[in-house]
């Protein structure tokens, strides 16, 4: 037992007891632990059914599975969720929970419901390291990465809470998921499989503040998700200010990966703007923008910028403002939307998670 081959991923494995944590296992380390066992190959996806589809998470419930192995499984591989310390709805219906995982560390993640359609927006750092100017989780700084399983806690649980499943998962909560690439990469495989969630690749977006390696890794993956890209400012000099990691991953190596990524996959990129007030919304940086992006055909996302405690210097751009920047891009054939805001009277909104660690 003390062998047993378990992919790459570090897991939580506890040599002594021979303990297992369900939601670390991947369909393979299941199949490989039930073989382990003398036990048949397919219990693995019926376990997974359980678990990742009709979200039982304790093995009683799972009717088709001998009482000596439910009675092996109680024992040994534990189905591990985090705590849910609160739950807020705000007045647009979205919802924000809290959630606590064995080490007491907190992350937020949101419910956005779109006339029925569900979106979970899902967490992937405890804070974040990247410090962008104006988001209030990059203000409470970094202390680690989720594993796979907290990661999946959190989606599975408010599935569970929902009861029913949810539409869409975006990795726009806490943190920089390419920068937890190997764990977000296993979640997405998990949710994809067919004998675990079966969540249509489509239905899978990752955000990212513009980690060059990570998107790379991204147009190579086999299952083409979509990418969303937080660009905030279409210049060095301003982006530099802005997000200090652009300075690591300048915009002309940022865009030569997004290209890639566009010609492996197809896909079309989305791009996050955050309109601040007199700091990146001036019309002749529309029109940058427009120049930065040619040839990429991205849909850009405009976002009213969200207040956040951290920084009461930045605003949200006056509405002129913000027309004017419309207007321009619509002048260019650029293809935009500007996002209506939701749940900022309950801090949901992109860029107001964070948590005090010490609460
Ligand atoms: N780290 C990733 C994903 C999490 S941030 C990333 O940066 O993309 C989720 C989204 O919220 C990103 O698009 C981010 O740029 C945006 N955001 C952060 N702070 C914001 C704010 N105050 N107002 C509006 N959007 C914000
Ligand atoms: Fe981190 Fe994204 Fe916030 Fe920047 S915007 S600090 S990358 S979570």
């Amino acid at each position: 037992m003390k062998n047993l081959y378990i992919t790459g991923r570090k897991f939580l494995f506890n040599m002594n007891n021979n303990n297992y944590d369900a939601l670390e296992l991947s369909l393979n380390d299941w199949e490989l632990l039930f073989a382990n066992w003398n036990e048949a190959k397919f219990r693995a996806g019926q376990v997974c059914q359980w678990i990742y589809a009709k979200k039982e998470f304790s093995y009683n419930g799972m009717s088709n599975l001998s009482l000596n192995l439910r009675g092996k499984l109680s024992e040994q591989v534990f189905i591990t969720l985090p705590i849910m310390i609160r739950q807020q709805v705000s007045k647009d219906g979205t919802k924000k929970f809290l959630w606590q995982f064995n080490d007491n560390s907190r992350v937020e993640s949101v419910l956005l419901n779109h006339g029925g359609h569900k979106t979970a927006c899902i967490s992937s750092q405890v804070g974040c390291p990247l410090n962008c100017a104006f988001c209030y989780t990059g203000s409470m700084g970094f202390t680690r990465n989720l594993t796979r399983g907290e990661i999946l806690g959190q989606f599975l649980l408010m599935e569970k809470i929902n009861g029913s499943d949810i539409n869409n998962i975006v990795f726009m909560g806490m943190g920089e998921p390419l920068l937890n690439e190997a764990n977000i990469f296993s979640v997405i495989r998990s949710l994809n499989d067919k004998k675990m969630r079966n969540l249509g690749a489509r239905h899978i977006t990752i955000s990212t503040s513009g980690i060059v390696p990570g998107i790379e890794d991204l147009a190579d993956f086999e299952i083409p998700i979509r990418l969303s890209l937080s660009l905030h400012a279409p210049n060095d000099f301003l982006r530099n200010k802005l997000m200090p990691v652009n300075k690591q991953y300048p915009l002309q190596k940022l865009i030569n990966a997004l290209r890639r990524y566009k010609d492996r996959t197809g896909e079309r990129i989305t791009i996050e703007y955050a309109l601040i007030n007199n700091i990146n919304d001036d019309v002749s940086l529309a029109y940058e923008m427009a120049a930065l992006l040619d040839g990429l055909e991205p849909y850009i996302n405009l976002i009213p910028f969200n207040p956040i405690p951290s920084r009461p210097d930045l605003k949200r751009s006056d509405n002129t403002r913000i027309k004017e920047f419309c207007a321009a891009l619509s002048s260019l054939k650029i293809e935009y939307e500007l996002r209506k805001e939701r749940g900022t009277d309950i801090m949901a909104a992109c860029g107001q998670l964070a948590i005090n660690n010490r609460a």
